[in-house]
């Protein structure tokens, strides 16, 4: 397990390069050596299943091309992501690859690694407010919340059905840029829907600063869903929910299984998810969780390695969206890669067929 670094204080950690810098050797030997150079890897938590298979992901693909790594996780705590960046910095990381908890509490730190020339790629999540952010790899993320939504439109074909159905909305973090960018595409396709009557929000909470889920926490939207519940589903039934994340996914199941929802008469709703976790999409076979969103992460640490690799090598970056991500400071050259929708009838292809993972660990 990478280990978890607590020591933070700037100044100190500047002190000890200097050191360490001063003995030559001792320096070079504590820095994780590869003939390209070392790749400073920041992930936010290994909470979540797929932020572990995208650092080992990354770092294996690294390693086969002949890079060192240095890969930390913070555990969602934002001053630890800081403190490790600083820390690869200054152990001599030649390039980041930064996968952020608060998209916004970076400059400083990046400020720190453009003055040592350390080219930086946001990974999966836009780092915002900063201009020294050089790349961003990441999938169509407006486009994985159009998916969750039409999953929702389609299953209860709302092109030949008036309803009206009830529907309850949960959003991701809210310093997390990319849980917008699912809002805004998810919205696209049902705010019309809501316009028409044909779904209702009986809680009536559609903004994002009203549906959001502090740190993508399942027990949060457990805690909502429970709210919601007692307070607009007494006598009415809950046709679909719009969830972002598998983990929230799973926190909604179980709100709504304590209220007698998961039975033949009373079948759980429609409910969306994103990661195809193990544990959701065993929840989707067992006929709970309705769909997720899959997003490769082998695909995207190979894109990732690609563009550091571009870098490094002074080459052309290959990037296919230079204007989507505006941070704030400037507009983020992106690799956007596509999202897939799977449910019951297709996991078996898309998960399976594709080796991301073996038929036995879905059982
Ligand atoms: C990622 C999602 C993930 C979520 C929670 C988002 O930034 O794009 O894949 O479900 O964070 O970890």
């Amino acid at each position: 397990m990478p280990h978890h670094r607590t020591l933070s204080v700037p100044a100190l950690l500047g002190a000890a390069a200097l050191l360490l810098t001063a003995c030559g050797g001792v320096g070079d030997a504590a820095r994780p050596e590869g003939e390209e150079g070392v790749v400073g890897i920041a992930m936010p938590t290994q909470s979540s299943e797929r932020w572990i298979r995208d650092g080992e992901n990354m770092v294996a693909e690294f390693e086969t091309r002949g890079f060192g790594t240095d890969l930390q996780y913070a555990e969602d705590v934002v001053e630890d992501q800081v403190a490790q960046i600083e820390n690869m910095i200054t152990r001599g990381a030649d390039v980041l690859v930064i996968a952020s908890i608060d998209g916004e509490a970076l400059s400083d730190v990046l400020d720190m690694a453009a003055s040592s020339d350390i080219p930086v790629v946001a990974y999966d999540r836009l780092i915002r407010g900063t201009e020294h952010v050089d790349y961003y790899a990441t999938f169509d993320n407006f486009q994985v919340g159009v998916l969750q939504a039409q999953y929702i439109v389609d299953t209860l074909d709302l092109e030949n059905q008036e309803g009206p159905f009830n529907i309850e909305l949960f959003g991701g973090a809210p310093d997390d840029n990319n849980s917008y960018y699912f809002y805004d595409g998810a919205m696209s396709v049902l705010q019309p829907h809501i316009d028409d009557g044909t779904l209702v929000v009986r809680s009536g909470q559609t903004s994002m600063d009203q549906i959001a889920t502090v740190r993508w926490s399942g027990a949060n939207a457990q805690d909502r869903m429970d709210n919601l519940l007692s307070a607009n589903y007494s006598d009415e039934e809950l046709h679909a929910v719009l969830s972002p994340y598998d983990g929230i996914s799973l926190g909604v199941i179980e709100s709504l299984r304590a209220v007698g929802y998961g039975t033949e008469e009373r079948p759980f709703p429609v409910i969306t998810g994103q990661d195809a976790e193990v544990a959701s999409v065993q929840s989707i076979i067992a006929g709970e969780q309705t769909q997720t969103v899959f997003k490769d992460t082998r695909a995207l640490a190979d894109q990732t390695v690609d563009m550091v690799e571009a870098v490094v090598n002074g080459e052309e970056v290959p990037v296919n969206d230079t204007e989507s991500y505006d941070n704030g400071a400037k507009v983020v050259p992106s690799y956007l890669l596509e999202p897939v929708s799977v449910d019951v009838d297709n996991y078996h292809e898309i998960l399976v067929g594709s080796g991301y993972y073996e038929e036995s660990e879905l059982e």
